[in-house]
């Protein structure tokens, strides 16, 4: 099967050259916006780039507003400022994720606790979740509370993992009844759809990032995604200094972040935007071909949900056992074609492993059979 895959995506991808996971498609008018920003010198942040593509954000997703900031790891810093997580609180994520999910919370001075998930999504599991809140908190007055330790709970963050959407309704329903805040790390799942409405506006802030390895890049950026206007407007104050405006008085009403997104970048987000459709055309295309491959293999190709519509930024299958996985990972990158074990689980780094945590079946379950496989869009596909 290893040797057919590699045929097959050398095929695919029409070239004998190494193949990556992911590789950004400039196709567009990437060089000339980038150009305007050094032909005009504005190319820090200030100028019209900005506000450009937030407004492009906020028109494809539906969102109140959306703030830029100057990567996906400081969106989720300021969405859980915002949230108002202070130092010793409990923040409930899942262990099979990228490490800024928790990271981001770690430099809120909160800690993480883990629960397992979900079959349906491979994201945050709605029952894994209850079952924590009920063996390990209470609901007072001020919030839900640990039984033991007393430290408030104070948000869920969920991720859309690979850009396949969360179980969101049962999620929220669990959040409102505890009293926690839901925020969601959709890093990857800008083009991803929850029926219908766009992931990243269901809780109370969502997250985007446009790393190099994204559906769209900025080269480095994110976004904010804020359910609020007024949100909205205190996350582009606390993002950008906290700078009062004015002609030409430098006063600053708090202690803000230059989480700002530089223009030059803005640019390039403008321009990848208006290739952003074709994109998710092209690589659901692309996992339709996969999935047709993988039939009546031993090799299982991870599909949306059926409530959702994912942009399927990152491939996946699900090996039959860890020897398969690892004569998969050898064979693949040794002839050129990339493919990648899903991310180390987070309770197994360092600064993590003390965590509290519910049971990680599943979650174990994946880190031991799951392979990415090369997903950029591909030429001459989805038009
Ligand atoms: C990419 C990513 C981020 C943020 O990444 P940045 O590199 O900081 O833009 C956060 N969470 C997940 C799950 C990601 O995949």
């Amino acid at each position: 099967m290893t040797n057919q895959l590699v045929s097959f995506v050398k095929e695919l991808y029409q070239t004998n050259d190494f193949i990556p996971l992911h590789a950004p498609t400039f196709s567009g008018n990437e060089q000339q916006y980038v150009s305007e920003t050094i032909s005009s010198t504005f190319v820090s942040s200030v100028g019209k780039f900005v506000d450009d593509f937030e407004r492009h954000i906020e028109d494809f997703t539906g969102t109140s507003k959306a703030v830029a900031t100057v990567n996906g790891t400081a969106a989720l810093h300021a969405s859980l400022y915002m949230s108002g997580v202070k130092s010793n609180d409990i923040v409930i994520t899942q262990s099979l994720t990228f490490v800024a999910t928790c990271n981001a919370l770690h430099h809120m001075g909160a800690v993480p606790a883990f629960v397992d998930v979900s079959p349906v999504s491979l994201g945050l599991c709605p029952k894994a979740l209850t079952d924590f809140l009920e063996q390990n908190a209470i609901l007072t007055d001020s919030g839900a509370i640990h039984k033991t330790t007393k430290q408030r709970i104070k948000a869920v963050v969920p991720m859309h993992t690979f850009g396949h959407p969360v179980e969101l309704e049962e999620l929220l329903l669990v959040c409102s009844e505890w009293e926690i805040a839901l925020i969601e790390d959709a890093a990857e799942s800008l083009g991803s759809f929850y029926k219908g409405k766009h992931t990243g506006t269901f809780g109370d802030f969502g997250a985007i990032s446009f790393n190099g390895n994204k559906i769209i890049t900025t080269g480095g950026g994110g976004m904010v995604l804020c359910k609020t206007i007024e949100s909205g407007k205190r996350t582009k104050h606390i993002t950008t200094t906290a700078k009062v405006p004015h002609a030409y008085e430098f006063f600053h009403d708090e202690a803000g972040f230059n989480y700002r997104m530089p223009n030059l970048n803005a640019a390039l987000g403008c321009a990848q935007m208006e290739n952003l459709n074709n994109f998710i055309d092209n690589k659901r295309q692309l996992a339709n071909l996969y999935l047709d491959f993988f039939k009546n293999t031993d090799f299982r190709f991870v599909t949306e949900p059926s409530y959702a519509k994912s942009n399927y930024w990152l491939n996946a299958i699900i090996c039959p056992n860890y020897d398969e996985r690892e004569k998969l990972l050898k064979l693949t990158n040794a002839n050129g074609v990339m493919t990648r074990p899903v991310w180390q689980l987070m309770h197994r780094l360092p600064m993590y492993q003390n965590a509290m945590r519910g049971d990680l079946a599943y979650s174990e379950f994946i880190e031991a059979h799951l392979v990415n496989i090369p997903s950029s869009p591909v030429e001459g596909l989805g038009k």
